[in-house]
């Protein structure tokens, strides 16, 4: 079970981002319509997060690392997940969720480095471009 929050960064991120064992979570709000997002990300914005808690563990289903992000990763995105983690310990129950991690200077600092950003407007974003 996951109860410590780890960070991650972009460069450790890239290479790993692909594996069909790793979920991106973006808790930013409305941002994520305008500024992009990571390809393949999950969108489950921080305002409403709680109540989509279980919608969210059915998302990631088979998947056991999760990898949240906001703007900054400051605030939101390791509220977030230790949100599901604490969740999760109080489910009491295997969802096969074994690490939950947050990006390190969270999208703005992902984009900056030059990392790949999509722009699609599919919901769910399925990641097939850059
Ligand atoms: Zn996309």
């Amino acid at each position: 079970m996951a109860q410590t929050i780890s960070y991650i960064t972009g460069s450790q991120l890239l290479p790993l981002k692909r594996l069909p064992n790793i979920a991106i979570i973006d808790v930013r709000d409305d941002e994520r319509s305008y500024d992009g997002h990571i390809a393949g990300s999950l969108h489950y914005a921080s305002g409403t997060f709680t109540d989509k808690i279980s919608n969210l563990i059915q998302d990631v289903k088979g998947k056991d690392t999760l990898v949240f992000h906001c703007a900054l990763s400051q605030v939101r995105g390791p509220t977030c997940a230790r949100r599901l983690a604490y969740h999760l310990e109080e489910l009491k129950e295997d969802t096969g969720i074994k690490n939950i991690l947050v990006l390190e200077r969270g999208f703005n600092g992902w984009e900056a480095s030059g990392r790949p950003v999509c722009r699609c407007t599919d919901i769910p974003c399925k990641g097939e471009s850059a």
